[in-house]
């Protein structure tokens, strides 16, 4: 996992030099009380630095251009304290390449009713200096996100600091590298796509292994490495008599151990931050990877099965996205359909690889048969996935354009058993309900894969649809078929 603490958002003040230079001294100082409130806060992910109140043309030009240059600068924060005459940020604006923050604030909370003046006034103008910064924004067209509200209060924390986690997972997904171990699931659709466009669109590369060169590393792991990888496993899950010492099946699980340590050297060694496989290309591998694509999810690594390579970007985004939050991110499928109309409910998981970060107890380690791909039986985490409210995110090539559809769902307890099931498991009910957000679903051509998040929100994908200038779609508890349908066909004329 990344440290997002090494990226930094940079507070940035407007000003001018009409108000001369004590105000401007003053305007300083409260910005840096401002910068430093946001950047001690225990909420705050990133760095938030302060940067020297800004009054002329040639000023904001040169601060934009640093900000573009800084290569751990993810992104910038701007607000009006006083008046800042617009079009003296025509010129930064125009070169900006780093999402936009406008933070509509002002220092004081309240109305100083018994002592306000006109010092006062000059000093505190943000009401209006920042509706000159929107209209300006609003005038060239930037992407950016506005908050709204006192700078110490609860609901400002709480949007900046969600929208500097988008802006790190845009940062990295700029330059990361995606791996696949085979190509594309024969004759499968939404897994395939345009990884071209996608480059130039999110600045990800996605390129092929022929899984024979993965096996020559997995041959290469040494003894001592898979010893003590087996005693990680013992010490972190419950395995199953046969997996233990001297157990009939204990062969397996060094094998399955080799094949961890196999992919995450070749990931590491090539820099690649996701990967996917698919069990139609395995040839020299005893077993499809399970455990290790479940280990190596909870390390942050992407994954995506079958050459899902838009799913496995956005696992490794989401999960880089989500770093520090309580819960987890994991790569998905809806599998089957629970219709007792008492318990709507869709079963989510997979052959074998969903992320134990969801899991709400303790995973068992097994093995057992797969009865497709024709190997030897693959080792597994086995796990339910814990309730509570959860997002579904799909991100699908519309041959025109990227789509990002997101599903709220609430995930339920799972306390019905799966005696003969032994794959981990997640039970939710989608908004508004089955039947709609399924319809939904199904119309807006969302994928049987998905990045499954219990810590993101659809805040978070919306801020991130906005940084990228992506068509975002989103099934959550007011949707209407009729509504949806009429933004579906608009958003094909949007985006032609
Ligand atoms: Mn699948």
């Amino acid at each position: 996992m990344h440290n997002l603490k090494s990226f930094e958002i940079w507070f940035l003040t407007g000003s001018q030099h009409l108000y001369g230079p004590e105000t401007l001294k003053q305007v300083d100082a409260d910005s840096v009380i401002i910068a430093n409130h946001l950047d001690s806060h225990p909420e705050m992910p990133v760095k938030v630095v302060f940067k020297p109140v800004l009054k002329s043309t040639e000023e904001i030009l040169n601060i934009c251009k640093e900000a573009n240059h800084t290569s751990n600068c993810i992104g910038i924060v701007i607000w009006m304290h006083t008046f800042s005459p617009s079009k003296m940020w025509i010129g930064g604006l125009k070169i900006l390449q780093v999402p936009l923050l406008h933070l509509h604030t002002q220092f004081n909370r309240d109305i100083p009713f018994a002592d306000i003046d006109m010092d006062f006034m000059n000093l505190n103008q943000s009401a209006h200096g920042d509706r000159e910064m929107g209209f300006m924004l609003s005038r060239m067209r930037m992407p950016r996100k506005v908050v709204v509200g006192h700078w110490q209060a609860a609901s400002v924390i709480t949007q900046i600091s969600a929208w500097s986690r988008v802006a790190a997972g845009r940062h990295l997904m700029k330059t990361m590298k995606v791996v696949r171990f085979g190509d594309n699931m024969r004759y499968v659709g939404v897994t395939d796509g345009d990884k071209v466009s996608a480059e130039i669109k999110f600045g990800f590369s996605v390129n092929t292994h022929g899984v024979g060169d993965l096996v020559k590393v997995i041959n290469e792991i040494g003894d001592a490495q898979i010893k003590a990888l087996i005693e990680e496993y013992e010490s972190s899950y419950v395995l199953m008599p046969s997996l233990l010492q001297g157990g009939a099946m204990r062969s397996s699980l060094i094998e399955a151990a080799r094949i961890e340590l196999g992919i995450k050297t070749f990931l590491e060694d090539g820099g690649y931050s996701a990967y996917t496989d698919t069990f139609e290309d395995l040839h020299g591998m005893r077993q499809l990877p399970g455990i290790a694509s479940q280990r190596l999810m909870a390390a942050g690594y992407g994954f995506g099965g079958e050459g899902d390579w838009k799913t496995s970007a956005m696992v490794h985004v989401m999960k880089s996205m989500a770093t520090g939050l309580a819960g987890g991110n994991t790569f998905m499928e809806d599998y089957t359909y629970h219709f007792d109309p008492s318990r709507q409910m869709v079963l989510g998981s997979h052959m074998l690889e969903i992320c134990p970060s969801i899991a709400a107890s303790t995973p068992t380690c097994e093995i057992h048969p797969l009865g497709i791909g024709g190997k030897e039986d693959p080792v597994r985490l086995v796990f339910n996935g814990s309730a509570g409210p959860a997002i579904n995110v799909s991100l699908i090539d519309m041959g025109d354009r990227f789509r990002l559809l997101v599903n709220e769902v609430d995930a339920v307890e799972v306390t019905e058993s799966f005696p003969k099931l032994p794959t981990a498991r997640a039970l939710w009910q989608p908004k508004p309900t089955m039947e709609i957000g399924l319809q939904a679903w199904l119309l807006a051509g969302g994928a049987h894969h998905t990045v499954y998040s219990q810590n993101l929100t659809t805040a978070h994908m919306e801020d991130f649809a906005e940084m990228l200038d992506m068509e975002l779609v989103i099934i959550d508890g007011s949707t209407n078929i009729r509504d949806l349908k009429q933004q579906l066909r608009t958003n094909d004329y949007i985006y032609k």
